[in-house]
């Protein structure tokens, strides 16, 4: 690999993020046994994130799509800084489109103007969140604001005051007060603290009026685990904790926004901010809809309904204009598909036992696909590295016939041997177009015109065949009729012809009771297979016969 000069590709220039000592933390050994408050921010943080930003009628479609989905907290935009989002909750409220026991939020700047704005913009609202911020982080305060500590909190605390003001003179609505330390992550734990305490001393919340302290990972800078001892350090440390809503938020950047959300609900928060399907700045906010399937997986309620996720991910989509990874986790094209031919066969076994009241257990697939309205029929994929169990069962969902294992062996060398050729994978059209023509369509002009079957001690078997040559009469005797019709085939040809492999079942689709068999026959030292379908057994078995007959 050659890397071009000009890059400045280099790790030298980088250092690793100040470690957080921390003793005794309790946060691994907790579980996640309920579900958090959550939060969207699909219509804020989401919204500023992408190329073109939502007009008000998509964002109104967005916000009853979350609506319907269950969200009961929902930051409708930034109305102080964006006219459209002013208008957008104007809309909200006058159009009384928010349900009573859903919360609306804005985020504002800890600045007089901004803040009286965005209390003008939730005039009317029966109840709302007004989230004020401030850039906390070292890097922020000395290369950004050139700002002492003092005057950081000093502006904090300010905003927080400007706010009990303007909620004094809007009494006609509830209020809920958030703060964020913004950039928490790059800021020293203990100035985060002590700021957080000084909105605290402010505001101060009770146990019926909490506040919401939200501790954002703006910039994702370390393992997921040293976010949740700062959690912890913080839920131990924070004044009139009970009168907390302690609050995470969390961007991707090295690929750890849920773990690093699902760690920090493990080291004490309480509620959750994020978009669905992780939209967001930069590499995007933790993913809810995954988050609440996380926990749905776990037999916890996740109070977010899901199960129209077709629907939810192609308006989200279409939306937001991304397309959405097949992998995504839950919602990908191919999350519920498998290739691997042990993956396949696992699956297909576990299906075959699983009972319909019985907890789900089955290899590969976390939860039912049909839960969220996803179907087995994609569960099984064809490649060239699949192999006979998923073949077997892609042609006993789409022809009802149930290979016997000696066949499925040979047929799936066929579609392997084909996937190889095209590259790619095949579709069940695709493969049960490859087990007809070779084994129903092949036509070597041999064929049964008629038969009779004298039953004595042993069974007479007269037959007319079409044969290439003409039409022949054949006679035998054997141990049943298929036995017999070897016996005349031998005699009238004068070759060595033997059943190998022999199998037969009553079709499982169609509407006729029809009954297939598969033979595998040795002709003069060749294997050959053939297979029949008849709704007489006898005469399918004779006409697999036929089939395997070299021209
Ligand atoms: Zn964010």
């Amino acid at each position: 690999m050659n890397i071009s000069p000009q890059t400045s590709f280099d790790y030298r220039k980088y250092q690793a993020f100040p470690a957080f000592e921390m003793a005794q933390r309790q946060w691994p050994d907790q579980r996640i046994t309920k579900v958090p408050r959550w939060c969207s921010e699909d219509l804020r943080d989401g919204n500023q994130a992408l190329i073109n930003p939502l007009s008000v009628e998509q964002k109104t479609v967005f916000f009853k799509l979350l609506l319907s989905i269950g969200f009961k907290e929902i930051v409708v935009g930034f109305p102080s800084a964006s006219q459209a989002d002013f208008d957008f909750v104007r809309l909200l409220i006058e159009q009384r489109l928010i349900p009573d026991d859903v919360t609306i939020s804005v985020l504002t700047p800890a600045r007089e103007a901004l803040i009286e704005r965005s209390f003008e913009a939730l005039r009317g609202a029966k109840q709302a969140i007004v989230h004020l911020y401030n850039s906390t982080s070292k890097i922020q305060r000395e290369r950004v604001f050139n700002r002492t500590n003092a005057e950081v909190i000093d502006l904090a605390v300010n905003g927080a005051k400007i706010m009990q003001r303007c909620a004094m003179e809007q009494t006609e609505t509830r209020w809920c007060f958030e703060y964020s330390p913004e950039s928490f992550t790059a800021t020293e734990p203990e100035f985060a603290l002590a700021i957080c305490n000084a909105v605290g001393e402010v505001w101060q919340p009770t146990v019926i009026k909490p506040v919401i302290f939200n501790l954002p990972s703006t910039v994702e800078n370390t393992t997921p685990n040293v976010y949740a001892d700062r959690i912890e350090w913080f839920s131990q440390h924070i004044n009139n904790r009970e009168g907390v809503i302690l609050s995470v938020h969390t961007h991707n950047d090295r690929g750890c926004a849920i773990a690093a959300a699902e760690m920090a609900l493990l080291a004490g928060a309480q509620r959750v901010e994020g978009t669905l399907l992780g939209n967001g700045e930069r590499t995007g906010n933790a993913d809810l809809l995954v988050m609440a399937m996380n926990l749905y997986s776990q037999g916890i309620d996740p109070e977010l309904d899901f199960s129209a996720m077709n629907t939810i991910v192609e308006t989200v989509s279409e939306l937001n204009q991304i397309t959405l990874h097949p992998r995504h986790p839950y919602a990908g094209d191919l999350v519920f598909s498998a290739f691997s031919g042990s993956h396949q066969d696992a699956i297909k076994k576990c299906l075959a036992m699983t009972q319909p009241d019985e907890l789900w257990n089955v290899a590969y697939l976390p939860i039912n696909p049909t839960d969220i309205g996803r179907n087995y029929q994609e569960v099984v994929r064809i490649n060239s590295q699949s192999g006979k169990g998923g073949v077997a069962y892609v042609l006993e969902r789409f022809l009802g016939v149930h290979l016997p294992r000696w066949l499925q062996s040979e047929f799936s060398q066929i579609v392997q041997r084909s996937a190889e050729k095209k590259g790619g994978e095949i579709s069940p059209v695709e493969l049960v177009g490859l087990y007809k023509t070779r084994y129903l369509d092949q036509n070597n002009g041999y064929r049964l015109l008629s038969f009779n079957i004298q039953r004595e001690q042993q069974d007479i078997l007269e037959a007319r065949l079409a044969t290439p040559t003409g039409d022949i009469s054949i006679s035998g005797v054997g141990m049943g009729a298929l036995a017999a019709f070897i016996n005349a085939l031998q005699i009238y040809f004068g070759r060595s012809i033997s059943i190998v492999n022999y199998d037969e079942h009553a079709l499982s689709t169609g509407t006729d009771a029809q009954a297939v068999c598969y033979i595998q026959l040795k002709d003069n030292g060749v294997l050959h297979t053939g297979i029949a379908s008849h709704n007489d057994i006898v005469s399918a078995s004779l006409n697999a016969v036929l089939r395997c007959l070299s021209v």
